[in-house]
């Protein structure tokens, strides 16, 4: 703590309020603007870039919208400068290093997304080509890795070592959390769960196999089991979501097809990894909580680790739509803070 204190990314403070005798305890309170680290989040449909603080706090934010998967890497990187920069005039403070989110297969090592398969993104060396045009060290990470580490650091997973994130967006992905650390595997691809194939008879998923879960528990499968148009605005679909949170019964009823799917996805998941806790993100944290309960019940009553455990538990993310960019932020501080 004195040396944090010493070079400003922490203050002490003697508390105003006493309780008890003797010597009060200081007050370690994060400053913010520091070291700021700029966090991105390149999305299917939206780009967004931040300058955090520390202690997660977004200074500053910039965002525009994409159509679906038009956006080129180069043009991302531009854009991203040029925001960096519109942010750094605003709040007058440098970022240190970078962050960023993306939802594909990226190798860890050096931000090489091997594929991004809604952005059109194939063999991209997006660590480097961002870095050069920042001119800033740069880590990429996929975006539900990092939703997971968010809501680790952030969220609702504070208090929980063994942690999954199941996050669906026009993609499903998913982070894995055990032990407290987080589960890289080879290259760091760990945690590809809306490629794991659940119904072999299925649709043709574009990663070349038949039914893996994101053909049943993505956005299309989601606007389906609603009865709206594939393609229908993200706000449509939130709102019938959320239009659907008084009447449990409606919600079990409508959504029960999409439901036994996600159930049968966790209950694999719980399987093989045996979390404490699941934190749905993307629209699955919109899933009325009538829903959200059913699947908990089966996905603890057919799981054996879900029986041998009996207390998983389901819950939806407080982050909501930030938790990429959060983690982003996350990703670029563990770094900040291991190299200091
Ligand atoms: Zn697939």
């Amino acid at each position: 703590m004195d040396e944090l204190s010493a070079v400003g990314v922490v203050s002490e403070e003697v508390p105003t309020h006493r309780h008890g005798a003797g010597r009060p305890s200081l007050l370690v309170l994060p400053q913010a603007e520091a070291v700021p680290v700029l966090a991105v989040d390149v999305g299917v449909e939206q780009v967004t870039v931040a300058l955090a603080g520390v202690g997660g706090r977004l200074l500053g934010v910039r965002g525009w919208t994409l159509r679906r998967g038009q956006g080129s890497p180069e043009e991302a990187v531009e854009e991203i400068a040029r925001a960096r920069v519109d942010l750094v005039d605003e709040l007058g403070c440098e970022p240190t290093r970078a962050g960023v989110s993306v939802p594909g297969v990226v190798r860890r090592s050096d931000g090489l997304v091997h594929e991004a398969p809604n952005l059109h993104w194939t063999g991209v060396p997006f660590g480097a080509l961002l870095g050069d045009a920042l001119g800033l060290p740069v880590d990429v990470g996929n975006d539900a890795d990092l939703g997971a580490l968010a809501e680790h650091t952030r969220g609702v997973a504070r208090t929980s070592q063994d942690v999954v994130f199941l996050s669906a967006d026009v993609g499903v992905g998913g982070g894995v959390i055990l032990g407290g650390v987080s589960l890289r595997g080879s290259g760091g691809y760990v945690g590809e769960l809306g490629h794991m194939v659940v119904n072999p008879t299925g649709r043709q998923c574009y990663c070349g196999c038949r039914g893996c879960l994101e053909t049943e528990i993505g956005e299309d499968a989601l606007c389906r089991a609603l009865n709206l148009a594939a393609g229908t605005p993200r706000p449509v679909i939130v709102a019938e979501l959320r239009s659907l949170a008084a009447d449990g019964e409606l919600a079990l009823h409508r959504l029960s097809g999409f439901a036994e799917w996600l159930t049968l996805g966790l209950t694999n998941v719980l399987n093989l990894l045996a979390p404490e806790l699941v934190v749905l993100g993307g629209l699955l944290a919109v899933l009325p909580p009538a829903v959200v309960s059913s699947v908990t019940t089966e996905v603890r009553r057919r799981s054996l680790v879900g029986r041998a455990a009996g207390s998983v538990r389901l819950a939806t993310s407080a982050l909501a739509g930030d938790a990429a960019l959060v983690g982003a932020a996350e990703l670029a501080f563990e770094r900040v803070f291991a190299v200091s």
